[in-house]
């Protein structure tokens, strides 16, 4: 098949792109490059089956393709409240695009939903039906109510005019090929433990959230595109939940660092807890995730050591 990724040279995208193309496929690579970089896809730019294009996900695009990944979003806070009006235009304009340009061509098209859709959860863990609770006014809002408003699209296109959608929401995932300025949690802690800077958490820690190596994650999404049952909204993710503090001190031992914690102000609506229920992914898509936060954080902080060496 020839495959569009929107998204597709940042942390997430490249790695999709790489599992594509391992597996036969062609690859359309769209990006803007505002928090991806070639560098992630340098390796595949000399690839007959793989092709980049910078273009934004904002203005409508023409290709012909067979499914399509809509990944284009800055993920990290410090990144989507950066342009907050911007961000809210890539998730609501961006899915547009991507659903007319799926209704031309009958394609299947994914979109890279995320757990912020639950917001700051008085259920725990979050399975599907629940709804979430989220500030429609607040910093993250710009984030979580244009991903809100992005599923409310694909569904609409779905059920109006019959388009083929897949929608996964997201938890917390990481490893390498994560920019080091990119401000989540898992690169920001590396980043200061590697080079001996303080380590700082937000609040006191006692958040938290549930960490998923990237290489399960593209598993789940394969899983989800490839079959025919379900739609989705499913949750993708790791369920295993750790404290912010938890993960600094495994951080701080696994890089044998000489950095201190330090605390920092915890920024407005930040959630108190996230874990996926993952009972729907199991049952329907046999999917579950088999990276242990340890082994998954090994092969990231090695990625940034050769990274900050040069
Ligand atoms: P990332 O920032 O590395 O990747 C996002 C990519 O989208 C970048 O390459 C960026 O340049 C590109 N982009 C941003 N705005 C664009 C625009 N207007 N037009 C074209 N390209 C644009 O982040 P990631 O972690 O790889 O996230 C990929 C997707 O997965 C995002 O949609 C994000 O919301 C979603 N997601 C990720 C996580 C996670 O933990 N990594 C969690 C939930 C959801
Ligand atoms: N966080 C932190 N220190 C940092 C970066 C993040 O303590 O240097 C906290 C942040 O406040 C949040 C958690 O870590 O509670 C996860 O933050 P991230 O930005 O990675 O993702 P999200 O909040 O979107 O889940």
């Amino acid at each position: 098949m020839r495959i569009l990724i929107t998204g597709g040279a940042g942390f997430l995208g490249s790695h999709l792109a790489d599992r594509l193309i391992r597996d036969g496929h062609e690859v359309i690579c769209m990006d803007n490059l505002f928090t991806g970089a070639k560098r992630n896809i340098a390796h595949l730019m000399q690839h007959p089956h793989f092709e980049f294009v910078r273009h934004d996900v904002i203005d409508p695009f023409k290709v012909e393709v067979d499914q399509i990944y809509n990944l284009a979003c800055p993920a990290s806070p410090i990144h989507y409240q950066y342009n907050a009006i911007k961000t809210i235009k890539t998730s609501v304009m961006g899915a547009i695009n991507c659903l007319e340009l799926a209704k031309r061509l009958r394609a299947r098209v994914f979109q890279a939903s995320t757990s912020e859709v639950y917001g700051d959860p008085d259920v725990h863990p979050q399975p599907e039906g629940y709804w979430g609770r989220v500030n429609p006014i607040g910093i993250r809002s710009c984030y979580d109510e244009g991903k809100r408003c992005a599923e409310t699209l694909f569904f609409d296109y779905h059920r109006q005019n019959g388009v083929d959608i897949r929608v996964a929401r997201i938890f917390n995932t990481y490893g390498p090929r994560m920019s080091p300025e990119d401000g989540r949690v898992v690169s920001n802690f590396i980043v200061q433990a590697l080079n001996g800077e303080d380590i700082t958490i937000y609040g006191d820690g006692s958040q938290t959230r549930s960490f998923c190596h990237f290489s399960d994650l593209i598993e789940g999404f394969v899983a989800l595109m490839e079959q025919d049952d379900l739609v989705g909204p499913v949750n993708i993710g790791n369920p295993s939940e750790f404290t912010i503090l938890e993960l600094a001190e495994k951080v701080v031992q696994m890089t044998e660092s000489d950095s201190k914690i330090v605390h920092r102000e915890l920024p407005s609506d930040d959630p108190q807890q996230r874990r996926p229920d993952i009972a729907l992914a199991k049952s329907k898509l046999n999917w579950e995730p088999s990276v242990p936060l340890e082994e998954g954080l090994r092969d990231t902080i090695a990625y940034f050591r050769d990274y900050l060496d040069g």
